[in-house]
């Protein structure tokens, strides 16, 4: 692999990053654009094409010897189909997988995003050393990997780990895929934000009333983070909610797999142990008395980059 080169992509709602990493998984060069989904796949996909253009010439496309895409699924990852991500409105049975061969002629990898994560913590971050993990991201949904025996857990069809869809309560919240209940409902950024405003219209006090200026519309997770942060008890309240709804889906998944370890990702994780510390109370309160001081429950380590280090180290690993 000497004098060889891959290219990783992230593409989610937002913004897509490429990066380019040499066959030790250095990073050699990178980008971010947005991904104006609402363009339409065709566009989106020429935007990505010409932006691997770039980001490979620091050393030459010639010199490429793959690329691997981690995108917002669900996907068919056998044919590298982008099926219908919410996150991706009208990209509906999207060939990725199929364009990028067709425009570079080398071989290609489409993941999940929130799989290529939990293999980029297995690989590099907070999982390095443990052959069980459970990786959860929670952002805007919440999604997760599983890696087994330091094997990527697969679906027949689809990416499997949709463990942002557990029930956890079953009279609980509409999730956006249409069931009741789901930890994504009631632990996700959106569910933070939704149970903030909740609470405040409903008369109670808070400084995040302030922090929005006035305007509930534009209560974000992060701000209730930080109110959270600065001890505003209705913020503490819904972080601390919003932790033992993901713990009541941990405790469900220690069960199941017996991992060594649980990495929480995304952006609310970085409220740190403000939102472990409600799901390491469930798993004493809830797990089955041989579980529970067994897992741990950490914070991703490689924030954002997670999903491109997962793509990487899987390219590196399919190129062999
Ligand atoms: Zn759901």
């Amino acid at each position: 692999m000497n004098d060889s080169f891959i290219i990783a992509v992230d593409l989610g709602g937002t913004s897509f990053r490429v990066a380019l990493a040499d066959s030790a998984a250095t990073f050699l060069n990178r980008n971010a654009e947005p991904t104006r989904a609402s363009d339409g796949p065709r566009i989106g996909m020429q935007r990505i094409i010409e932006t691997i253009r770039t980001t490979a010439s620091t050393v030459g496309m010639e010199k490429i010897k793959g690329i691997a895409v981690a995108t917002a699924g669900p996907i068919d990852p056998g044919n590298g189909v982008i099926l219908t991500p919410p996150s991706l409105p009208s990209w509906h049975n999207v060939p990725l997988k199929q364009h990028l061969k067709e425009a570079f002629h080398i071989p290609v990898w489409v993941e999940s995003d929130a799989d290529m994560a939990a293999v980029g913590e297995h690989r590099f971050g907070a999982g390095q050393g443990y052959d069980r993990l459970v990786y959860f991201t929670v952002s805007t949904g919440i999604g997760g990997g599983i890696i087994i025996d330091g094997q990527l857990l697969r679906g027949s069809k689809i990416s499997a780990a949709e463990i942002g869809h557990i029930i956890v309560d079953p009279r609980g919240p509409q999730c956006n895929c249409g069931g009741k209940g789901h930890v994504e409902a009631m632990a996700s950024g959106t569910a933070i934000a939704r149970m903030a405003k909740e609470r405040i219209s409903h008369g109670s006090a808070s400084s995040l009333v302030e922090l929005c200026q006035n305007d509930l519309s534009r209560l974000t997770a992060e701000m209730v983070v930080a109110a959270a942060r600065k001890g505003d008890n209705l913020a503490s309240e819904v972080v601390h909610e919003a932790g033992t709804s993901l713990g009541i889906a941990v405790v469900s998944l220690m069960h199941t797999p017996d991992p060594d370890i649980v990495i929480i990702g995304g952006g609310v994780s970085n409220a740190g142990d403000l939102i472990l510390q409600p799901i390491r109370e469930v798993i004493a309160d809830r797990a089955m008395i041989d579980f529970r001081n067994r897992t741990k429950v950490v914070q991703s380590a490689l924030g954002d980059d997670s999903g491109l280090y997962g793509a990487i180290a899987f390219g590196l690993d399919k190129l062999g």
